[in-house]
């Protein structure tokens, strides 16, 4: 059904923990992939005389994807019993933390895997440490491999309490820790018979638990300014609306100029054509405006309305994780991204370093490769901003230096801006 609530999640964990495994068997599990391309699989490693692995179904799906055979996009989607599940990064992905941390990819929820054998290692704890600094709230714990301890229940009782600890001296409670086997496949879709001690979900059941996200729709009108055409001696802003929705005759600011104006029209895009106005759009959609008087505006500009603006902001302090080899110190010049806009952004001062594999918080002047930190940002002229607990999506920086991603997070606060609210 078209209703069905979604829920975008990630599977993270320490490499070879088992995360292709697991998926492979989500996907075989809730029906998504054919039986046929299983038994291709399961015959093509007989032939070479290896045996079958969950992942290669991954990797010939992305094979797939590469050449263009199938439309789907990056995005592997599958259904639980209530839910339509999006997992919007396979695992191992390079460019993984670049993707979460610029807000490409935006998680609802996500699984936290961990080898039984293995136990919690410092990548787990990175890899947890990020979720909290996403402000990913609903994360389910997976001891995998439980093979490979016997089933044995000491052995999951003392992972279960080491990482439930950890997540919750970052404040995120784990909603399951559950044990299985995802190659042998106790405890995915169906309740694991050599784990008769445990009472708690499938992880099937976890997935169908989680909530989906606050609908964009419900947050307040932002609409990042991407370009602004001259069209049959019109202006015509246009956009993708983030959150929020817009209405005809309905009074605008544009935020940091604080210019204002009243939408004319919404017009069909990106193809505009007469006839094909609108009276209101949504979050989601492209938006192409007409305002009822001529005023200058920019791409990187947030249209709001005069109630619920963003902060025209010059300084920020922002959360952030830094993924560049050159440390990222008071004086650091760097260009700051948020939604359409860029500034150059100079590093005021460091705050609160933390080395997510230990948890440990330091005094330091700089923030180094993988590291966490604080910082105040000075920018060197205003950008719209909200702080991520009022909208994830305009609360959101990446940062880069000499033309890459270096780093990006969350912004804490703005600590000089102008905002008005109603
Ligand atoms: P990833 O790097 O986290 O994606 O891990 P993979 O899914 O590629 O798995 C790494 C290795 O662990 C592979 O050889 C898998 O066959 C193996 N593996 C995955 N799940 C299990 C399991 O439940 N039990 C055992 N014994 N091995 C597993």
């Amino acid at each position: 059904a078209a209703d069905r609530p979604l829920v975008r999640i990630v599977i993270v964990g320490h490499v070879d923990h088992g995360k292709s495994t697991l998926i492979g068997r989500l996907l075989h599990e809730t029906g998504g992939i054919p039986a046929q391309k299983i038994e291709q699989l399961k015959a093509m490693s007989a032939r070479r005389g290896m045996p079958f692995e969950w992942s290669f179904l991954l990797d010939s799906l992305q094979a797939e994807r590469d050449q263009g055979i199938t439309i789907d996009t990056s995005q592997i989607r599958f259904q639980t019993p209530s839910r339509d599940i999006i997992l919007i990064d396979a695992p191992g992905h390079a460019e993984f933390l670049r993707n979460m941390i610029t807000g490409a990819a935006q998680a609802d929820a996500a699984l936290l895997l961990i080898d039984a054998a293995e136990g919690v290692r410092d990548q787990t704890r990175r890899h947890g440490y990020l979720l909290h600094l996403l402000g990913v709230k609903q994360v389910t714990v997976v001891v995998n491999k439980m093979d490979r301890v016997g089933f044995d229940e000491a052995a999951f009782r003392a992972i279960e309490s080491e990482i439930t600890a950890y997540l919750a001296d970052l404040g995120v409670r784990a909603s399951a820790v559950i044990p299985i086997s995802a190659r042998e496949g106790d405890g995915v879709s169906v309740r694991g018979e050599r784990t008769p001690w445990y009472d708690g979900p499938t992880v099937l059941e976890a997935l169908d638990g989680f909530e989906p996200a606050r609908a964009p729709q419900d947050l307040a009108l932002r609409l990042p300014v991407q370009a602004v055409y001259k069209f049959d001696d019109r202006r015509i802003v246009a956009g993708r609306i983030e959150t929020g929705s817009l209405k005809v005759g309905e009074e605008i600011v544009f935020q940091p100029s604080g210019k204002t104006a009243v939408v004319k029209t919404i017009e069909s895009w990106p193809v505009p054509a007469a006839g094909k106005e609108k009276a209101l759009l949504n979050a989601g959609a492209a938006a192409a405006i007409t305002l009822d008087r001529e005023i200058f505006v920019e791409r990187g500009e947030i249209v709001s309305t005069p109630a619920s603006r963003p902060h025209a902001a010059r300084r920020l302090r922002v959360r952030l994780f830094w993924l560049a080899d050159e440390p990222l110190e008071t004086g650091t010049v760097v260009i700051a991204r948020l939604a359409t806009s860029e500034s150059r952004a100079t590093v005021a001062a460091v705050h609160e370093v933390v080395d997510p594999g230990h948890l440990s918080t330091f005094e330091s002047k700089s923030i180094g490769r993988n590291q966490v930190g604080e910082v105040e940002l000075v920018l060197s002229r205003p950008i719209a901003a909200d702080p991520h607990g009022l909208n994830p999506r305009t609360g959101r920086v990446a940062l880069e230096l000499g033309g890459r991603i270096a780093g990006g997070g969350l912004v804490i606060s703005v600590l000089d801006g102008e905002a008005t609210r109603a």
